[in-house]
């Protein structure tokens, strides 16, 4: 078996080693005997989704985004019609928001590719942290990190997960990123993935399953490592002194 990884943008949208996320991907089928290509596209290239079983599109400073904002344009309609198939696509930060409908900046107003129903403006403080959150999607928290300027308000959209410690969406809503069919949109750099690795498991799966069949379920690697690193990350910010008050609960 063998998936196709679309990067988009890697030229231009590449913060905190989001590139990590691809090898990550990469690696976790290797491992399991199966292959992956990995074909990035740079600004201006012209885009065949129909070739791709997951794309990802990275963070990015402002200044990026407003020049990735022009080639987005021009895909825009092919990315929301392969979204809404059911394609696998991580956004990261700068990705997440250029999802939306707008990221209106200091002084300007980035136009989005409109697939998600989310909106961004940009605030003088940013908000930079360490950031744990439960996810509806998982038993075990997702731990990441941000620095975003960019609020960003996901309307009736479903989030990620709930801020556990950190700041997410807004810093007030206690909520983090978006889950919408098959995407994951989020503000955790990091990169996510290979701190993650049952996120990654799980696009990888999604992916799998849309391309060979419902039933795929894939074996566990030995991840003892990362699982420690999970819950150490996990217990030191548990003291709870930043955590939002309301978000302390966990997801059963
Ligand atoms: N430029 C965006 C912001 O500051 C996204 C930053 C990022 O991708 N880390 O909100």
């Amino acid at each position: 078996m063998k998936l196709t990884i679309g990067h988009l943008y890697p030229d231009l949208l590449n913060l905190y080693g989001d590139r990590g996320n691809i090898q990550c991907f990469s690696k976790r089928l290797e491992w399991r005997g199966m292959e992956a290509e990995v074909i990035p596209f740079l600004s201006g290239d012209s885009i065949d989704f129909s070739r791709l079983d997951i794309v990802l599109l990275g963070g990015g400073s402002d200044r990026e985004q407003e020049l990735v904002c022009g080639y987005l344009q021009d895909i825009k309609e092919d990315f929301k019609n392969y979204v809404e198939n059911n394609g696998v696509v991580l956004a990261v930060c700068g990705g997440f928001q250029l999802l939306g409908k707008y990221y209106k900046t200091r002084d300007k107003l980035i136009e989005g590719a409109g697939i998600l129903d989310i909106t961004t403006e940009w605030e003088p403080e940013r908000l930079i942290r360490n950031i744990v959150l439960n996810s509806p999607l998982f038993d075990t928290p997702v731990v990441g990190f941000e620095n975003h300027g960019g609020r960003t308000h996901i309307g009736n959209h479903t989030p990620f997960g709930k801020v556990f410690y950190g700041l997410g969406n807004t810093g007030k809503s206690g909520y983090e990123g978006v889950i919408y069919k098959n995407v994951i949109a989020t503000y955790l750099h990091g990169p996510l993935l290979p701190k993650n690795p049952h996120v990654c498991d799980y696009l990888l799966e999604r992916a799998l399953q849309k391309k060979y069949g419902g039933d795929i379920k894939l074996e566990t690697l030995p991840d003892e490592l990362e699982h420690k690193a999970n819950r150490y990350i996990t217990d030191r910010y548990s003291d709870k002194k930043y955590v939002l008050k309301e978000t302390i609960k966990r997801y059963t």
